[in-house]
């Protein structure tokens, strides 16, 4: 899974980050991906810290999305 932002022609950094569905709890499954200039910034910690908040695997997803309709 990518997260962040990764320029064009530009090299990613693959890191583990234990990232689990708000929801359910189940984790995400393999490792995540971001660009390498970007991991090494401030704004990368922060948006990797939101997204662990607000993560939600692929069926609590769905469910949500199904309850808003
Ligand atoms: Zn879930």
């Amino acid at each position: 899974m990518i997260i962040g932002k990764i320029e064009k022609n530009e090299k990613t950094v693959g890191f583990n980050s234990e990232i689990c569905c708000t929801i359910c709890g189940k984790q995400v499954p393999g490792g995540l991906k971001t660009g390498e200039k970007y991991h090494q910034t401030k704004e990368f910690e922060k948006e990797l810290t939101e997204f662990k908040k607000n993560y939600l695997c692929g069926i609590c997803r769905d469910k949500k999305r199904l309850e808003n309709n």
